[in-house]
This record gives C-alpha cells, structure tokens and sequence, in this order.
C-alpha cells in the first residue's frame, strides 16, 4: 500500500485517527472549525493552490533543504552512518514555517485579513508573523507574561515582523491561558479571521493539515536519500513535541520497510513533573479540543512538564502519534535534557551544525541507535538551528571544552 493509501483513510471525516482526534470544542466555536475543514478539503485539491505553495517553498523558503551525511559523528561512534535532512536551513530555521506559510496561503484564499495563534516560546508566533507579513495579513499573537519575559527575543522579532503580541494576565500567565485567550478572541472575530495552530494538535483539521504541510520534509527526504545512496535508509528518527516535524517526516515512510523513532524529551527522569514524555508515560485524554495521549495529574488536571527545549514542553501529543503507537508502527522513545546537550555539543564540534535543543533529541537517540545497529543508514530530521539555544547552554553547561566526548 502507498503511503497516499494512508492519507486518503486518515483522519476519517470525523477528524479520527482510529480512537484519536475528533474535535473537541464547545457549540459556539464548531462552526468556526467547520468552516475551515470545508476550505482547506476544497483548496487542498486546487492546483493553483499547490503551484502556488510550491513556487513559496522554493523562491522564498529556500527548499528543498538538503539531505546531509554526517561522516565525522559517524566515524566518532562507529560504522553506521548518519544522516540529516537540514530543516535548520529552511527560512527562519526551523520546520515551522512549512506549515505556517501554508495556513497563511489558505487564509488568504479564505478572504481573512486577519490570523490569530497562541505561542509559548515563541517560535511559532515568529514563524506565523513571517508568513503574516509575506502574505500581507495582520497578525495577533497571544502570549503569557511570563513567556513574554522569558522569550525577549523572540517578542522582538514578532514586533519587528510587524505582529501584535497580545499579553496574558490571567492563571500561570503560560501556554495554557494563551491558548484560552487566543481560543476567546478568534469566537469573536471568525469572519474576518483564521485562527493558526502550531504543531499536529488541536481540533480537526488542523492535525490533518499541518501534517500535510509538513510533509514535504519527508517527502523531500526520502527523494534525495534514494539519489544519494540508491536506497531506502534503515531507519528515520525525529523529536516529537506536539509533532508537526516529525509527522512531515514519516508519514511517507509508513508503508516503507524502514524503522520510525519519535523521540520524546525525558528532561531530568521519569517522574512526573521532570518530563514531557507524553506517550510514554501518558494516558488517553482531552485537550485544548482533540482528545490524545497527555500526561495528567492526580486531579486529571493537565500535568506540568519540563523539557531543557521549550519546544517539546507540551502535556499531550498529536493525534495521529498517538494512532501510530497504538498501531505499533512508529517507535515512541525518549532523550533526556543531558543527553541532547551532549548531543548538541558532538553535532557542533564534529559537524559545524549547532542544532536546536529540540533537534538535539533526535541526534542523541540517533546516536544512541547507530552505537546498537552498527550497520546501515538513520535518516534523522534536524529540525532547527540551535543559535536560539546558545546562551542558554553556555551558561548552563559551557562550552563543550571540558565536555566528556564519551566515543
Ligand atoms: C517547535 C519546535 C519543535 C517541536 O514541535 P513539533 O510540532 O513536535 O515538531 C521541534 N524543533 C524545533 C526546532 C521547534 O522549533
């Protein structure tokens, strides 16, 4: 079976991956959501709607971004052989921008003048104002305060790029009240507005679309892989936060004989509160209007996560992951905050490629998986640039001098 096979089965027209997805909302924001399944079904189909798309990714993303051996972290551990797909090349530096130039490219289609999203770190709201400003949209971000003082940076490049950045108040003033707050705002302006998911999570269609948008890095991938080396690699490997970038990446690999890793961040170790292992550790759950795997406290209450990258630092997971570990198809396994700096570290000395945090958790276990299969190809995704993550890990763990290179 063709992976497009898959595609055309999953979601169901309900938005289901088996038992997972679904849109989980309440009455008055349905028809909002229902409104852009019904667009994104239509245009998704329309050919000047992919040329255009693909005439996007190429002039101003730069793609395709290219498929990478790294022989030096290769030799260092042993003789199977890494490679990297370069998302950390695509414009901005990350995989996000696949799917935000695409939500941005659907609402204008739409007739919406307006997109509105919340972000935590704030990479997603940098990456949709990006795709607001290209498309001439106006662009409403909302943010905790207390994201807002941690992620300086990136506030300063929403503003520049021409965003607004809403702050909230309210509760813990993070991620959760953001989503509430961007939630209430997109109820009272849906006419005029298209609200901007940023990973695989969420109501239907968004976990459907965003994957589709990501997509091209798998698709991508697997190409130029086969030119390179004239097959298929052993094995593919991404980190998997809400799991946009990963999704892209395997989704056309499902029906190939090839082994597929999601690597969830450990953090500090298994108890609940140090990590953001979502299916590993978790349990079937609604939230933020999809129902999946999450991790909750004793009250049911989403529980509190940590991940060194606060990329991964989600409570939940899409709902197609969760579908793929029940199938048994996808192997969901995880990296600690130690093991991606070292991880970081080993990519920047050997390879001249300083990787995001996020990214860093994929190499590790990649690294990890190439030391047991001795043989064969891992096709890892490299999800982002890590000049994000530099002074953080300076501070924190310096500079990789004194770094115990353990191969
Ligand atoms: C946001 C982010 C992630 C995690 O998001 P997914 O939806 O799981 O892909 C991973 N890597 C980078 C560089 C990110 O910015």
């Amino acid at each position: 079976m063709d992976y497009r096979t898959y595609l055309r089965q999953y979601p169901d027209s309900n938005g289901y991956y088996g038992e997972f997805g679904g849109v989980h909302l309440p009455p008055e924001l349905v028809p909002a959501f229902e409104e852009i399944t019904e667009a994104y079904n239509t245009i998704c189909h329309s050919a000047q709607f992919i040329s255009e798309l693909r005439r996007i990714r190429k002039q101003f993303q730069g793609r395709p971004t290219p498929v990478y051996h790294c022989e030096r972290l290769s030799g260092k551990i042993g003789t199977c052989q890494i490679y990297l797909k370069r998302e950390d090349l695509n414009h901005t530096g990350a995989h996000k921008l696949n799917h935000c130039m695409g939500e941005g490219l659907l609402a204008r289609y739409m007739g919406k003048k307006r997109i509105i999203a919340e972000t935590g770190a704030g990479q997603h709201g940098v990456a949709l104002a990006t795709a607001a400003a290209f498309f001439g949209l106006e662009c409403e971000v909302h943010m905790g305060e207390v994201d807002i003082a941690k992620q300086a940076p990136n506030v300063t490049r929403m503003k520049m790029l021409g965003a607004k950045v809403v702050p909230v108040s309210h509760g813990l003033k993070s991620l959760k009240e953001a989503v509430d707050s961007a939630f209430e705002s997109y109820l009272k302006n849906y006419r005029d507005s298209i609200y901007c998911i940023g990973s695989v999570v969420g109501p239907h269609p968004f976990p459907q679309m965003v994957r589709d948008f990501q997509m091209c890095i798998g698709e991508e991938a697997r190409e130029q892989f086969l030119e390179m080396t004239g097959i298929l690699p052993d094995a593919v490997c991404a980190c998997v936060g809400g799991g946009s970038n990963s999704a892209g990446m395997f989704a056309p690999f499902l029906n190939d004989p090839v082994k597929i890793y999601g690597v969830e961040p450990l953090g500090k170790g298994t108890q609940l509160g140090q990590h953001a292992a979502s299916i590993t550790y978790g349990e079937k759950g609604v939230l933020h209007g999809f129902e999946s795997i999450m991790l909750k406290d004793k009250d049911g209450e989403p529980a509190p996560v940590h991940s060194i990258a606060s990329g991964l630092d989600y409570p939940s997971v899409g709902p197609e992951h969760a579908f793929w570990h029940q199938q048994g198809r996808v192997n969901y396994v995880t990296a600690t905050d130690d093991e991606a700096v070292d991880a970081f570290f080993k990519l920047s000395r050997y390879e001249g490629i300083i990787p995001a945090l996020e990214s860093s958790h994929a190499i590790a276990y990649a690294m990890k998986l190439a030391r047991e299969m001795k043989t064969g190809a891992i096709l890892v995704n490299c999800s982002g640039r890590g000049d994000k993550d530099v002074d953080y890990v300076a501070e924190h763990y310096g500079y990789g001098d004194d770094h115990t290179f353990k191969d």
